[in-house]
Order: structure tokens, then C-alpha cells, then sequence
């Protein structure tokens, strides 16, 4: 093995680990219960996990995707999350090598992970997650830079000089309030209009927490990134067949994709798009 793959392959092993946890979110935060205990048990029997049936990926493939106690079917809603969270790591890596800026990615990643699959699997974005997240976003906006180009050039026209990390935090909280604002003032025009919920409050939270991390132009960009792809992926398959006439569309998974996305190349993006109308 090539002595630069190792690096990607610790990270790869870190993401499959991680996303071992993250299925336990997935799975129980949506049900309000805990992260932590008990042990993961099979949810047909009720067994309790053995260690060597927990390994990720490799016990799925190994079982035959079946319980070892009573043949009950595996979700392959289980690797998947795994191999997705060690791509998400490794993906952040690739792009920021050991940096602050990697961690700030890997801490947003892993998070959307979780959301992504609540809002699939139960049409949830659980409280908890987004509060926590965006606590930490919070925290970490005064040691890993939060773009705030917006603010400091407002500011610079009243001679005020943002800097440093007071200026990474207030690109956090502009960009969250941004986001959650955006959502919620779309969510009162909906429900004006047409008299019922079109947005729940858990995309409100969602974007608040992903402004909390990107800054205002990464969440502008998610926001239409977001949008363009659930109106194609929805448009499609509300043309392709009847039986999603009246689906309900997980937006904050497209939300939370996009997001990815964005933290990792939405700069590149929009440095190209401000060069295309010569304006960088
Ligand atoms: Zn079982």
C-alpha cells in the first residue's frame, strides 16, 4: 500500500465507525430514546447485539443482511449510513486535508448524515440534533473561520474592521439566523396562501444550524442547490408515476445533501460563478 493512502484509509475506518453510531441516532432519536443505552439489540427478537455482529459493513455482509438469533432481515439502511459517513470523512479530507476547517466539515457531515435519514425513513428533523449542532457550530465558529464577507463589508462602510474570531462567530449567527429566517418567513407564506403547513419547523431548525457553519452565501447556495434538486428529483417521479401524486417529499434530505455539498465544494463554485460574470 502507497504510504499516502494510509491516512485515507484511518479516516475510512474512523467514518465506518462513526457511522456505526450514527445509525443508533438515526434509529432512536426520532423515538425520543437514548444514544447510550442499552446495547443495541435486534428489533424483530429483541437479542442483544453481539460485538463481532456489530462490525460495520462487514458483520451486514457476513450475516447475509439476517439476525443471528431469529433470521429477522437487516435494513440496508445500516451499511449504507456507515459507507456514506466514511465518504463523507473522507471526502473532507481529500478537500482539507488535517485541518480546523476538516473538523468544522467531518462535525457538520456527520450531523446532516443523521437528519438526512430521520427525514427519510420517519419525515423527522428531531430538536435535539439541530439544537446540539448549532450549539457547536457556535462554539467552534471562534477557532475555524465562518465566512462573513457580507457583514464586514456593511461594517466596513462605518468604519468598523471585523476580524478574527468575533467576526467567524458573527458569520455563524448571521448565517444561522439567515437560514432558519429564510425557512420561516417562506413557511408564514406558504401557510398564508394556501392554509396549511408546507415546511415544518424541523426545516426551520435545519437551516438555522446549517448557517451556523456555512456562513450566509454557503446557506444561500444550499438553499438553491437544496431546491433544484428536490424540484427535479420530485418533478420526475410525480410525472414518472401516480403513486407520487401526494407524497410527501423529504425536503430536508435534498437540504441536507446540498449542504454537504456546499461545505465541501460550494466555495469552488462560487468563486467560478462570480469569475463567469467578472466579478472576482
Ligand atoms: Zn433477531
Amino acid at each position: 500500500m502507497e504510504s499516502v493512502s494510509i491516512p485515507y484509509a484511518v479516516v475510512a475506518l474512523l467514518g465506518l465507525a462513526f457511522g456505526s453510531f450514527l445509525n443508533v441516532c438515526i434509529f432512536r432519536l426520532p423515538r425520543r430514546e437514548s444514544v447510550i443505552t442499552p446495547r443495541s439489540h435486534c428489533p424483530h427478537c429483541g437479542h442483544v447485539i453481539r460485538w463481532y455482529d456489530n462490525i460495520p459493513v462487514v458483520s451486514y455482509v457476513l450475516l447475509r443482511a439476517k439476525c443471528r438469533d431469529c433470521g429477522g432481515r437487516i435494513s440496508p439502511l445500516y451499511p449504507l449510513v456507515e459507507v456514506l459517513t466514511a465518504a463523507v470523512l473522507v471526502a473532507g479530507f481529500a478537500r482539507k486535508g488535517l485541518t480546523p476547517d476538516f473538523v468544522k466539515v467531518a462535525v457538520l457531515g456527520m450531523a446532516l448524515v443523521v437528519l438526512i435519514f430521520t427525514d427519510l425513513t420517519e419525515r423527522r428533523i428531531p430538536h435535539t440534533v439541530t439544537l446540539f449542532a448549532t450549539a457547536v457550530g457556535f462554539l467552534l465558529s471562534f477557532f475555524i473561520p465562518v465566512d462573513n464577507t457580507i457583514l464586514e463589508w456593511f461594517f466596513r462602510r462605518l468604519d468598523v474592521f471585523l476580524h478574527g474570531p468575533a467576526s467567524w462567530f458573527l458569520g455563524a449567527v448571521s448565517g444561522a439566523l439567515f437560514g432558519g429566517g429564510f425557512f420561516y418567513a417562506v413557511g408564514e407564506v406558504f401557510y398564508r396562501l394556501r392554509g396549511k403547513e408546507g415546511l415544518g419547523f424541523g426545516d426551520v431548525m435545519l437551516m438555522l444550524m446549517i448557517g451556523a457553519y456555512l456562513g450566509i452565501p454557503l446557506t444561500l447556495l444550499t438553499i438553491f442547490l437544496g431546491s433544484l434538486m428536490g424540484t427535479l428529483v420530485a418533478g420526475t417521479l410525480y410525472l414518472a408515476s401516480p403513486r407520487f401524486r401526494n407524497y410527501e417529499w423529504p425536503y430536508g434530505a435534498f437540504l441536507g445533501v446540498a449542504a454537504i455539498y456546499s461545505s465541501l465544494g460550494g466555495n469552488a463554485l462560487l468563486d467560478a460563478y462570480l469569475r463567469w460574470w467578472g466579478l472576482a
